[in-house]
């Protein structure tokens, strides 16, 4: 088999990095990528695309001959970039634009979640300031506001503060046509757990938990996050089957019904709540960087099972593999972002002693916003430079193996968390 990875961060890094570990895919490009996996053993190259260009990727999966496409962001996704390399008869991983809609729309994944009994927060789209301050009175603080739309993880305000709150509404609501979500506030720790879909069965991957603010302690703005680690020795047993049921499959079906099949990966955000599991959010494809931990602890080969996936062949296939198999160890991945990052991140910062590193070692580095410069020199380009994915054996040792290979990583101005895992590997995380 040979696959095509749309996209250039940490997530299609390791996408990349999994799909050429597994015997049975021959080739694997990644496009447009990045000087992370064009280096990457077992990846034959990056090449330049527009990865919203639907077109563009077709054409690029057929000048390559590919036999499946994996797309990993979400904005070519909405852009109908599935769609369109479905349409030359190639299969594709990812869903259509219309099922996309349901990470692309906050507010068309709170219908759905609504007429498939979904647990969620309570919630208002508001398409003006005066419904916002209304809502927000109705739930009471803290308030939760969301950009309706894509925002890049960056689109939502939790607050004590009213007039934060109200601002950042106004700000969104600036846009011709903007809506924005205002919530109740769900308590508890969160957690992600992607399933894979081809459209009518589920299977599960293994939960992971994410660390979404800039600073240790949970503290200073929201990114598009800053590490994340799997498994939770803290998460309740039969939680992965009660989202399954609950969430996973409902939607999945919900979806089928309306004539929008959802294949892919649907990333399910929860909440562990004292009243039990909610969604906080859907994705339509893989976290970044959840996936960097759940894909390094993933035995089951993934190429076929994406294919599967994307050929609505996913109940045959585990039929004929059984269910997927999982090392016993953990994994934690530390993102390194550059300095000014999430507001302003300034880029073009010299870095060193960033080799992927191989297949056998217990920590490696996935590229993100990384660039070659004029001179060949390996430089930062992007918020979150690169990911460093530790292993162990327990979570205590795949941080070790994770903060050690970070130290040998030097950007100028870098910055990242310090306590990613932390609590959990000291099982000092529990649930009340
Ligand atoms: P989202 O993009 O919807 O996942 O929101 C980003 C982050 O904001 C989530 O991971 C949560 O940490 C936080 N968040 C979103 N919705 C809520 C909510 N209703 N209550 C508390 N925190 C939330």
């Amino acid at each position: 088999m040979k696959v095509l990875v749309v996209g250039s961060g940490a997530r299609e890094h390791a996408l990349a990095r999994s799909l050429a570990s597994d015997e049975a895919v021959t080739a694997v490009w990644v496009a447009p990528g990045s000087p992370g996996p064009a280096a990457e053993p077992g990846v034959l190259g990056c090449l330049p695309v527009d990865p919203c260009d639907g077109d563009a990727v077709t054409a690029l999966a057929q000048e390559l001959g590919v036999d499946l496409v994996v797309v990993g962001p979400e904005a070519p996704l909405v852009a109908g970039v599935a769609d369109a390399v479905r349409a030359a008869g190639i299969a594709c991983f990812g869903p259509s634009a219309d099922a996309a809609a349901l990470e692309g729309s906050k507010a068309f994944a709170k219908q759905i979640m609504a007429a498939a009994s979904v647990p969620t927060a309570m919630a208002r789209v508001c398409g003006t300031v005066e419904e916002v301050a209304e809502a927000l009175d109705l739930f009471g603080a803290p308030h939760v506001v969301k950009d309706d739309g894509l925002a890049a993880g960056k689109g939502v305000v939790v607050t004590s503060s009213r007039d934060e709150a109200l601002e950042h509404a106004a700000a969104c609501l600036s846009r011709e046509g903007a809506q924005v979500v205002v919530e109740e506030f769900l308590d508890g720790p969160e957690v992600s757990l992607f399933v894979l879909s081809d459209g009518t069965s589920v299977v599960p991957l293994a939960p992971a938990q994410d660390f979404k603010r800039a600073l240790d302690g949970d503290e200073g703005p929201n990114t598009g996050g800053m590490g994340a680690y799997s498994p939770l020795p803290w998460a309740p047993p039969g939680l992965v089957d009660e989202v399954v049921e609950r969430v996973a499959q409902p939607v999945i079906d919900e979806m089928r019904r309306r004539g929008t099949p959802f294949a892919g990966v649907l990333y399910c955000g929860l909440a562990l709540t004292s009243r039990g599991v909610r969604v906080v959010e859907f994705n339509a494809r893989f976290g970044d960087p959840e996936t960097q931990v759940v894909l390094a602890r993933l035995r089951t080969p993934l190429g076929a099972l994406l294919h599967a996936c994307a050929t609505g062949r996913l109940a045959s296939h585990l039929a004929d593999v059984g269910s997927l198999r999982w090392s016993r160890g953990a994994a934690v991945v530390v993102v390194l972002a550059a300095p000014g990052y999430p507001a302003s991140a300034k880029t073009g910062g010299a870095l060193a002693g960033a080799d992927a590193g191989g297949l056998q070692e217990r920590a490696w580095v996935l590229h993100a916003g990384t660039a070659l410069d004029a001179s060949g020199a390996l430089v930062s380009a992007g918020g979150r430079v690169l990911s460093v994915v530790g292993s162990g054996d327990d979570l205590a040792a795949a941080r070790a193996a994770a903060y050690e290979r970070l130290a040998g990583i030097s950007l100028e101005g870098g910055q990242f968390r310090s306590d990613i895992a932390l609590a959990a590997a000291e099982g000092t995380l529990t649930l009340t």
